[in-house]
């Protein structure tokens, strides 16, 4: 009965959300065909030209590819209805997916800044005129990825943007790179550029570990302002306390609760009903989706409340 305000909360959510869907699975999956046969595209240039920046750019490409693949699938499995077997439903296996690419990014990371090192100690001559045209071409692709996704609305759409920006930034300091090496003789540019690029993709691997992380560990949303929604529960009238409140995410963007409330022992419990709705739609605001409500009043003792 009381979650009666749940599921309407849901109906509006895909309703909104609906208009946009196909377009922006679509171009996903655009996203990832054009990022996949470009890294390959990329691989091969980078062999070619002996140079390792832009065989770690390569790499970072696969990744970006596979995430996008990723995010596509899981974010379909992620969508499946609560059943038999997954009480809380199938959101937390959108995150599971980031954190596998999170790990692997990172190990790869790891092994091309060794890489990077070793061609500092012993400079080894690149293509600087191939190392250019790569780089222009490198620009063109990601500019019309770039162009193509820049009115998408979707959260993941709105990622992948930020990628091909990110990328295009990767793209212009290779330009300039092959320029330099081009006129001068400074074959450590290159490896110097695959480093940027590794502590790039490192350092980002690990802010989304840590986020991913602290969901599995079910910590408290960093987003969500904890002290806040207390005093708004607190306010209830008939409200005396709340305690022994857990608040953690099941995906980052859809949080769950469970709290205890004292009640004035004087209120009738035909009351109880519209208390525990007030908690829920209080709680909605705060992207809490499911709350789980114990009432007690002053005259039973509960362990779990704090002197
Ligand atoms: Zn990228
Ligand atoms: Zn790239
Ligand atoms: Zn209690």
């Amino acid at each position: 009965m009381g979650h009666g305000h749940d599921h309407s909360n849901h109906k509006i959510k895909d309703h909104n959300h609906s208009h946009h869907h196909s377009s922006a699975s679509k171009n996903l999956a655009w996203a990832f065909v054009l990022n996949l046969f470009f890294s390959i595209f990329e691989l091969l240039g980078g062999i070619y030209s002996n140079s390792i920046a832009i065989i770690s750019d390569a790499f970072h490409d696969f990744g970006d590819a596979f995430s996008l693949a990723f995010v596509w699938y899981l974010q379909k499995v992620s969508t499946k209805p609560i059943d038999r077997h997954f009480d809380y439903g199938y959101k937390r296996f959108s995150i599971l997916g980031a954190l596998i690419i999170s790990v692997l990014l990172s190990v790869g990371s790891v092994f091309m800044i060794i890489e990077s090192v070793k061609r500092f100690l012993s400079p080894a001559e690149s293509k600087a005129d191939v190392m250019f045209l790569l780089a222009i071409v490198g620009v063109v692709v990601n500019g019309i990825a770039m162009f193509r996704l820049q009115h998408g609305s979707s959260f993941s759409e709105k990622a992948v943007f930020l990628h091909f920006l990110e990328d295009i930034l990767g793209w212009i300091a290779v330009l300039f790179g092959s320029i330099l090496m081009y006129f001068w003789e400074v074959p450590w540019i290159d490896p110097l550029l695959s480093l940027g690029i590794a502590i790039w993709i490192l350092y980002n691997a690990y802010g989304n570990t840590k986020q991913v992380m602290r969901i599995f560990l079910q910590a408290v949303p960093v987003t969500l302002d904890r002290k806040d929604l207390i005093v708004q529960w607190e306010q209830i009238k008939g409200v005396k306390s709340v305690h022994d409140i857990k608040i953690w995410s099941l995906d980052g963007n859809q949080h769950v609760a469970s709290l205890h409330v004292l009640i004035d022992k004087k209120l009738k419990p035909n009351r109880y009903q519209s208390i525990k709705e007030q908690i829920r739609n209080i709680a909605i605001k705060f992207a809490i989706v499911h709350t789980t409500i114990e009432i007690e009043t002053d005259e039973e003792i509960c362990n779990l409340q704090l002197p």
